[in-house]
């Protein structure tokens, strides 16, 4: 059964063709700057060359044009007709608090998803694009959505809700949704395998440490707690978003600096974090070179990053009453050695000692504790686009 998995950007197009009777990728691929100059479609088949593709892609519909030509041309391509795909799984940012699951795309869901838009009006509208796309390109090819937020669904009220009038909840929806759901769940799925264990036994606190992070507590295999909140600017420091700040910090800097609503925004998406503190970059491999080079400031960036990761697996080990595993994974928890071991510094008192040699690796499915540590470590490099097209292929089945 072989299953294409749609990732789609404002301006991008993210794509895998997987085969699913033993989970392998046969095509993945970047279609970029969609809609604007340069448009360029970058597709890597497993096995062949690496083909590009550029020629002008006014939406997403002629992009996924091309992307499907690529897959059936006679070089690059990897199966012979478009009718060998049995179904499409698309990732969609936010489904608020319609579903708890992954689920067929009827009209009835793609309307409920609209509803949602005002919940991630960066995110959710591009995804639509693709899904309204791919419908109009494979009419009778089955669609399954598969949410960030659905996997936290299952928090409890009193973790979801936040300290406010309750009203604006009933009015507005303002409540914790959490993102990264995907992920979270399939390392969880993993960590649960790596130690043999059903995951209804398991308390696992799973960290997703990319440009954009966040910590989960799943527990028997459902989310009862994560970082990101209402939006993905809550929880931690971030590449160029703040976190958790004090929320009266927002209004004294828009009296004090004059800065209207938009520039705010602004400032805590894009200009604080590791960027803001260090003021040297959003990426990690730029900031620990500072750092090593004696840039004070990159050191303290490091140092607040991984401070509130520690500080966050206390904290979830409490909410859970315990924990057997913790997981690193995501672009910065599957390759910084260094920061893996400066978010688990003093934590031996809880049970989790590092063994560095066996955490000096990176990007492999791995344990990276001491044999001695109560509590399992785990690398685990997350595959957002595996645990689609596993929900794809489930739901089309069933
Ligand atoms: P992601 O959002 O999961 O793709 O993660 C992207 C981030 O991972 C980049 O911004 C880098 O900061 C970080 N990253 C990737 N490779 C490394 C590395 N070898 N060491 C430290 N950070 C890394």
């Amino acid at each position: 059964m072989k299953i294409l998995v749609i990732n789609c950007g404002s301006s991008s197009l993210k794509y895998q063709l997987f085969d699913m009777d033993d989970k392998m990728v046969l095509a993945k691929g970047l279609a970029e700057r969609i809609g604007i100059e340069g448009s360029i479609l970058t597709h890597k088949p497993t096995g062949k060359d690496n083909a590009v593709f550029e020629q002008p892609m006014k939406d997403h519909k002629e992009a996924l044009r091309i992307l499907m030509d690529a897959l059936v041309d006679p070089v690059c391509g990897v199966i012979a007709d478009m009718s060998e795909i049995s179904a499409v799984g698309h990732r969609v940012v936010h489904a608020g608090e319609k579903f708890a699951s992954s689920v067929f795309l009827t009209d009835e869901v793609i309307a409920a998803l609209e509803e949602c838009i005002p919940l991630a009006p960066l995110h959710n509208p591009p995804n639509l694009m693709g899904i309204e796309a791919c419908k109009a390109i494979l009419p009778d090819v089955p669609m399954v959505g598969v949410f960030d937020t659905a996997f936290h669904q299952t928090m409890p009220k009193y973790a979801y809700i936040y300290p406010l009038p309750y009203e604006y909840y009933e009015k507005y929806g303002i409540r914790k949704y959490g993102f990264h759901g995907t992920s979270h769940r399939y390392v969880a799925q993993r960590a649960a395998a790596m130690l043999g264990k059903d995951i209804k036994e398991v308390k696992v606190i799973t960290c997703h440490l990319g440009n954009g992070s966040s910590i989960a507590a799943v527990d028997g295999g459902k989310s009862v707690e994560t970082s990101m909140g209402f939006t993905p600017l809550d929880g931690l420091a971030m590449g160029t978003r703040c976190g958790t700040i004090d929320p009266a910090i927002v209004t004294f800097l828009m009296e004090k600096e004059g800065l209207s609503i938009k520039e705010m925004d602004n400032i805590l998406n894009k200009k604080s974090g590791v960027l803001g503190i260090s003021g040297v970059s959003s990426d990690f491999r730029d900031i620990e070179t500072a750092a090593d080079e004696g840039n004070e400031r990159a050191e303290l960036a490091l140092k607040i990053f991984t401070y509130r990761v520690r500080s966050t697996i206390g904290q979830y080990a409490a909410a859970m009453g315990g924990v057997d595993a913790v997981v690193f994974t995501a672009g910065i928890g599957e390759n910084s050695v260094t920061i893996r071991q400066a978010c688990l510094e003093g934590l031996e008192f809880m049970g989790m000692k590092l063994d560095k040699d066996r955490n000096n690796t990176r990007g492999n499915e791995t344990f990276i504790c001491a044999d001695d540590s109560k509590v399992a470590i785990l690398l685990i490099p997350t595959n957002e686009e595996l645990m689609i097209a596993m929900d794809t292929k489930e739901i089309t089945q069933a």
